[in-house]
Formats: structure tokens, C-alpha cells, sequence
């Protein structure tokens, strides 16, 4: 029997916030983060039967079946966090075909863990300014984030990342341009998905995170009767 209570899905759009306030919930609630991003790569490099499959699609330059990263997830779920109250879902699902599919595996599997979503808001001129002064860690282990704005636009070249000392880069899909572009296709996604959590039944709770990041965990802590 697993004892996990609850799946936490934090929805917000690229630079709402939300890698950094999972790391702040797994740090200080000890919630269990799963990134099925992360849980690909390990089942590729452990050689497993799931990483073998994953390997051959992405080298064919197709997406990995939906029904792979359920049953992945699935098995992770079962063996890998006994003992986390919640876990936060990154990174999937991503469409309302996917959903369907996870909240059909929960509701065989885990019935009695609730799924929970939390919509972190940001308004969208506020994300284009905080996307396009993003700067990243170019070590893709780590990808810590920093913003020009903080590092001074002309001096982050020099700068070095301050968790593992890798030299800092822009990616480059985050210009104004290309930012918008993510924007249209984020909101058109999430409408649906929002939609499908809430005709299921899912708590959808709204989420100002256009505060720092300690005040959105504030809010987490509220929404989760949690004191600290
Ligand atoms: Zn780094």
C-alpha cells in the first residue's frame, strides 16, 4: 500500500515560478517531486525495458507513447515514494489526452490519493519581461536560473553559476518573439486542461504568483493547512 495523500500539479506558464517553489516544497514539506522529464533520462541510462523504448523513439525524432510515461510514473509512484505525504507531478500531463489517461491509471491504482491543482497566474507582460532576461546555467545538470536584470545586462558573460561554477548562457527560444509564440500555445493548452480537472471534480485553486516566491509558498502553506 502506498501512503502517498496527494498529487500536487502546479499549472503556470514558462517563468511563473513554479520550479522554484517545488524545490521550496520539497525542501521545507518534504514532498517528493517527480519530473518525468528526469524519470525518462534514468530509465535510459539504467538500460531498463521502459529506457530502451524511450531511447528508440527519441532517437527516431518521435514523442514517447503516452502510455510509457503512465506506466512509468505508475511504477515510480508504487515503489519509489512510501513514505511522501504529496508529490509534486512535473512536467506531465501536459494535454487533456494525457489527463485522461493518468487520472484512468490513478483511479485503478492509487484511488484514495486526491489530485490537486494549484494555477500559478502571472500576467503575461510580466513573463515576456522575466523570460527575456532570463539567463541559465549551461551545465544541464544543474540548469539553475538567473535574470540579467539582477546580474546587470552587460556583466553576466563573466558571471559563473553559483551552485556548480558552469558558465551562464541564454537559451535561445527566449526572445520576445519566441516567448509570445509559447504564451498562445501555454494558454491554449491550459484552458483545456483547467476545463477537464475542474468537470472531474479536481480542486483548482488560483494562485497570485506575481509576488515573490516566499509569498507563493506563504499561499501553499495556507491552501494546505500547514503551519510552520
Ligand atoms: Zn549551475
Amino acid at each position: 500500500m502506498s501512503s502517498i495523500r496527494q498529487i500536487i500539479i502546479f499549472l503556470g506558464a514558462p517563468g511563473s515560478g513554479k520550479g522554484t517553489l517545488s524545490r521550496m516544497c520539497v525542501d521545507k514539506l518534504d514532498w517528493k517531486q517527480l519530473s518525468t522529464g528526469d524519470l525518462c533520462r534514468q530509465h535510459v541510462q539504467a538500460g531498463t525495458e521502459i529506457g530502451k523504448e524511450i531511447d528508440f523513439t527519441l532517437k527516431s525524432g518521435t514523442l514517447v507513447r503516452d502510455s510509457v510515461i503512465i506506466d512509468m510514473v505508475a511504477q515510480w509512484l508504487a515503489t519509489q515514494v512510501q513514505d511522501a505525504d504529496s508529490v509534486i507531478l512535473d512536467g506531465f500531463p501536459r494535454t487533456v489526452v494525457q489527463a485522461r489517461s493518468f487520472i484512468a491509471m490513478m483511479d485503478g491504482s492509487f484511488e484514495n490519493v486526491t489530485l490537486k491543482v494549484y494555477q500559478l497566474i502571472v500576467p503575461d507582460s510580466e513573463i515576456v519581461k522575466r523570460l527575456s532576461s532570463r539567463v541559465v546555467c549551461s551545465n544541464k545538470e544543474c540548469q539553475a536560473i538567473y535574470s540579467e536584470r539582477l546580474l546587470g545586462s552587460s556583466e553576466w558573460h563573466t558571471k559563473k553559476c553559483d551552485v556548480c561554477g558552469h558558465s551562464l548562457v541564454k537559451r535561445n527560444d527566449d526572445t520576445v518573439e519566441k516567448i509570445h509564440a509559447r504564451l498562445v500555445n501555454y494558454h491554449h493548452h491550459i484552458e483545456q486542461l483547467l476545463e477537464y480537472y475542474r468537470n472531474i471534480g479536481c480542486q483548482v485553486i488560483d494562485i497570485n504568483a506575481d509576488v515573490p516566491t516566499e509569498e507563493i509558498f506563504q499561499e501553499i502553506l495556507y491552501y494546505e493547512r500547514i503551519t510552520q
